[in-house]
Formats: structure tokens, sequence, C-alpha cells
């Protein structure tokens, strides 16, 4: 029922985009989850946000971003490097995260260095304000429209305000059905492995949002679960992943991961937009707020209310607190979430961990087995009467 989910999520290209591709359609990749597909998609442009994985070597990404640096960009230039980004007519780098942001200058210095044709016909750098302030979703706005400038021109398209708010209902309907996904996750017991969650999630980020509607609602008429009873209830946090083995990994035969604040998922909730707001505006608020990430300033404390909160409502019993090595965002607040949720009585794991091709799983492995004996004595004691 999902080898199709994970067949689109394991690879970068797939037979989707490639079928629209041929009918004419365009594709543009992006890199964070705070830009807004609803504009590309009512422009009938296909989103697609890059992946990293199957990198078997960082020969290219090592010379152009120096070694101190978290892989996954890395791979993600690797990809760009072996022309495997080719059917994208265009890209759209936020700074996201430093290492994120020089993907930007990265492609640019390596097609020159190499000479490759690597630089997407369309390149667009989309900034994205630190701070939820009045002011900042006022500049949110402006850029809105500076890209719907900017790639209306380049391509010769127009765009209209009508289609804008047919994709934000559309795109609103999309969320309410991952949401019904994720209610099996919260389910207790469990009725779908977090790998195979990730795996829905993480294909609906790479193929035509309209053709994937129709596989999410084919899923959830179809799909009646699996109770996974007497699985240890895990929640995953931290640094951005694609990589469903890296999921499975956390998970083995004895857990399952019930909620996440990962790039690639659903993140906490949904967060749907204004339908009743001016357009532009509505997306600019909504995807401000949308800040689970650390690199939006001084929303400590709501992300660790959300956290907490999800906690309750997925009835979690540890957290795993990952980031990919030089990832700073997720390290430095890793380190504090682990210290509330421990002084709160909630067992946390912290991973520091590679992405790619020095991913070292099985090292994971034995920390995880050993953190889930914490949760089985844990279990046990609070069980005993
Ligand atoms: S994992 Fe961390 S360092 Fe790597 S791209 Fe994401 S936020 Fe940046």
């Amino acid at each position: 029922m999902f080898e199709e989910f994970y067949t689109i999520a394991q690879s970068i290209n797939n037979e989707y985009i490639a079928k629209v591709k041929e009918q004419g359609a365009l594709c543009i990749g992006y890199t964070c989850s705070y830009f807004p597909e609803e504009i590309l998609h009512a422009l009938g442009i296909i989103p697609y946000r890059i992946k990293g994985l199957n990198v078997s070597s960082l020969s290219i990404a090592d010379a152009a971003f120096g070694p101190f640096i978290c892989s996954h960009p890395k791979c993600l230039l690797q990809h760009f490097a072996l022309g495997d980004y080719s059917f994208l007519d265009g890209i759209i780098v936020t700074p996201g995260c430093d290492s994120m942001r020089r993907i930007d200058e990265c492609i640019r210095k390596t097609a020159v260095n190499l000479d490759l044709p690597v630089v997407p016909p369309f390149f667009f750098h989309y900034a994205v304000p630190h701070k939820i302030t009045e002011y900042s979703v006022k500049w949110l706005v402006e850029e809105l429209h500076r890209f719907i400038d900017s790639v209306s021109a380049h391509f010769g398209l127009s765009f209209s305000y009508d289609k804008l708010k047919e994709s934000i209902a559309f795109y609103n309907r999309l969320r309410k059905r991952l949401e019904e996904l994720n209610a099996l996750r919260i389910h207790y017991p469990a009725r779908i492995a977090g790998a195979d969650a990730v795996a829905v999630y993480v294909a609906g980020l790479s193929m035509p949002r309209d053709r994937f509607y129709g596989m999410m609602e084919s899923l959830l008429s179809e799909y009646t679960g699996t109770a996974l009873e007497d699985r240890k209830r895990l929640m995953l946090i931290g640094s951005a992943n694609d990589d469903i083995d890296f999921i499975k990994t956390v998970e083995g035969e004895t857990a399952v991961v019930v909620a996440d604040t990962l790039c690639y998922g659903p993140r906490l909730e949904v967060d749907y937009v204004d339908e009743e707001d001016e357009p532009l505006h509505a997306l600019a608020l909504r995807y401000l707020n949308h800040s689970h990430c650390p690199r939006m300033y001084g929303g400590y404390k709501q992300r660790l209310a959300k956290v907490v909160e999800a906690i309750r409502i997925a009835q979690v019993e540890g957290v795993v607190l990952q980031n990919i090595r030089f990832c700073d965002l997720h390290g430095a607040e890793n380190g504090l979430i682990e210290r509330d949720l421990e002084k709160l009585g909630i067992p946390c794991l912290r991973l520091e961990r590679e992405y790619g091709p020095l991913a070292d799983n099985e090292r994971m492995r034995m920390r995880i087995d050993a953190f889930l004996e914490r949760l089985e004595v844990r279990r046990l004691v609070c069980e005993r009467p």
C-alpha cells in the first residue's frame, strides 16, 4: 500500500514529474518549508522540495562548502553538480540557516569552477524574516510580491489572485488529509509506522500536488491500519530529515515514531491559511507563524510548549533529539529542550549524527537500544502496583 510513496520519496526524479514535464509543465525546487507552495501551484508550476538522498560521495560539495558544515546542504549541492536536478526549471533558495543559505553561492561557484551547467534557468533568493512582528509580516508580503513579479516575468506567466485563492483552498484541503494521516500515528496503539507516514509526507513534496491529493484520498479510504501494539512511543525532534532509513533505524522492531517536528514532516500541527484574509497577507502570516524551526528568534518558549502539547496528545514515552553534525540551530536548541523536558520527567536521548554517505545508523542503533531499555524500565516502575 505504501510502496509507491516509498518509491517516490526515496528517489530524486519520478515518473509523475517526468509525465507533466513532457506535457510542458514547469517544475521549481525550493529548499525550505517557509516558502508558500500555493504561489507556484497558482501559476501552474510544480513545486518540488529539494532532497539530498542517495548521494554516495561528497567530493564536489566538500570542495565548495569546506569541511565544517552540515552534510544535508552538501548532499543537495552534490546532486546539482552531478546533474540529478537538471529536470528543475528553477530553484528558490531560502536562508533557513546559514548552511542552507550557502547553497546559493556554492551552486554558482561549482558551475564556474567545474564549468558545469548546474545553475537552473530561474534562480531566486527568497529571504524570510527571523522575527514575527507586524513589520516583518509586511516585509514578507513585499518579498512574495517580488517573487511573483520575478517568476512571472521570467517564464512569461500571468498571475491571478483568483487562482491563488483556489490554490490556498486546495492546500488547506490537502492539510486536512495530512492531519487525517497523522491521526493514525497519534492513535493508541499507533496504526501506522512512523517510517510509512514519513514516506507519504516526503513523497507529497516530490510530485504534482493534485496527483498526490488523489493518492492520499485513496490511501485514507482503503487503509485500515495495523495496530502496532506494545511499541515504545517516540517523538523525533531536530535537523531536517528526508531519510526514511533513519526513521526505520529509530523505530527498529520495538518502537514507533508517533510525532515529530521535522522539516519534511507535517510538523506539530498543520496550520491552515486563512481563506478570508487578503491572500498574500494570509500566506505571510501562516508561513511566518509556522515557527517550529529554531531559525525564528525569540520563539523557544512557544516551540517548547507545542512539543509538550504534542507529547501529551500522542502519549509519547520518550523524545529523540537529533542534530546533523554542524547543525548549530538544532544542536543548540536540542540542549535546551532536553533540559526542560527532563525537568518535566520526560526521558530524552540526544544524538549527533551524519546525513548522506557519512550516515552511521548502526552506531545510532546502539544508543537508541540503550534508550529504549531506559523506557522499558520506566514502564515497569510506573506500572508497579
Ligand atoms: S539540518 Fe540544520 S544546518 Fe542543516 S540545513 Fe537544516 S537547519 Fe541548516
